[in-house]
């Protein structure tokens, strides 16, 4: 049994509630808002035991809330999501296209928005991003691409940040790669700016570990630290932002991706522990069932 991970769900637990309490402040944004912060509150409140994969027991929430952006949804299905990208590295790392490419990560931005327009933006973006993936200089050098949209909070006025993390495998060396400078002109030129917009890159460790953390990094749209000081501007985000994709796969990764899916379909398990928690908010700990 895995204390470690009862530790982390229960600073996580504790972390959801801030976000609960925000819901609850701001009810009158949005009429949804006191059904979240009653979903949220019942996340992850019962911790059941059951084997693993690998035989060892280790607990797991038995239901989890579904409601966007919440930390202990994303904490419940992270390992299935590790697992995928664990698979993912290997499947790509056997492919003949991928001997002597590298991992690299672009974040790639735009101008800050308010969060009513966010919709519109992400839809900009998105409809950008499809264009420079299809740029011939972009299919010259890339082989595989995952892109993950976050949306920066750090201002409590309302505005956001929106940004794409992009883990792309591309041709090096021999080839040449592009410079920061090229793929910022490249972004530029696809999302139609008048402006030159900010982007970053660096390269990825060589590790599977290295390459599945980035990719579990990208999946969580908002980062909860970003939360608290900026209630207001969070509580438009989750107003505005209802049914936005938050990641999508391309080239080789969105092959190998679609292939895992299939493999896994029918392994479910869904064993019932005998051994459970329930989670105490007066003493902010998961407590045995008696
Ligand atoms: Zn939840």
């Amino acid at each position: 049994m895995s204390e470690s991970y009862l530790k982390k769900i229960t600073k996580i637990k504790q972390e959801t509630n801030l976000i609960e309490d925000i819901l609850r402040t701001y009810h009158y944004i949005n009429p949804d808002f006191v059904h979240y912060a009653n979903k949220m509150r019942e996340c992850c409140q019962h911790l059941v035991i059951q084997p693993n994969s690998d035989g060892l027991y280790r607990y797991v929430p038995a239901w989890s809330c579904g409601v966007p952006f919440c930390p202990l949804c994303f904490q419940k299905n992270k390992p299935k999501h590790e697992a995928t990208f664990y698979s993912a590295h290997d499947c790509l790392m056997q492919r003949q296209e991928t001997k002597s490419c590298r991992f690299i990560e672009l974040i790639l931005t735009i101008e800050a928005c308010q969060a009513k327009n966010i919709k519109q933006v992400v839809k900009n973006l998105a409809e950008g991003f499809a264009r420079l993936i299809n740029l011939k200089q972009v299919r010259d050098v890339v082989v595989s691409a995952s892109k993950f949209l976050h949306y920066g909070i750090t201002a409590n006025d309302g505005w956001l940040q929106p940004h794409y993390h992009v883990i792309l495998l591309v041709k090096a060396p021999g080839r040449r790669s592009l410079s920061v400078y090229e793929w910022q002109q490249l972004w530029k030129e696809a999302m139609r700016l008048g402006y030159d917009p900010k982007l970053y890159l660096q390269a990825l460790g060589k590790t599977n570990h290295d390459f599945v953390n980035k990719l579990l990094y990208g999946l969580e749209a908002v980062h909860p630290k970003d939360i608290q000081g900026n209630a207001y501007s969070f509580a438009q985000l989750l107003n505005h932002s209802k049914n936005i994709q938050k990641y999508r796969h391309y080239l080789l990764m969105k092959e190998v991706i679609s292939n895992i899916k299939r493999d896994y379909q029918g392994t479910v398990n869904d064993d019932r522990g005998n051994l459970s928690l329930r989670y105490d908010a007066a003493k902010r700990l998961y407590l045995p069932v008696k």
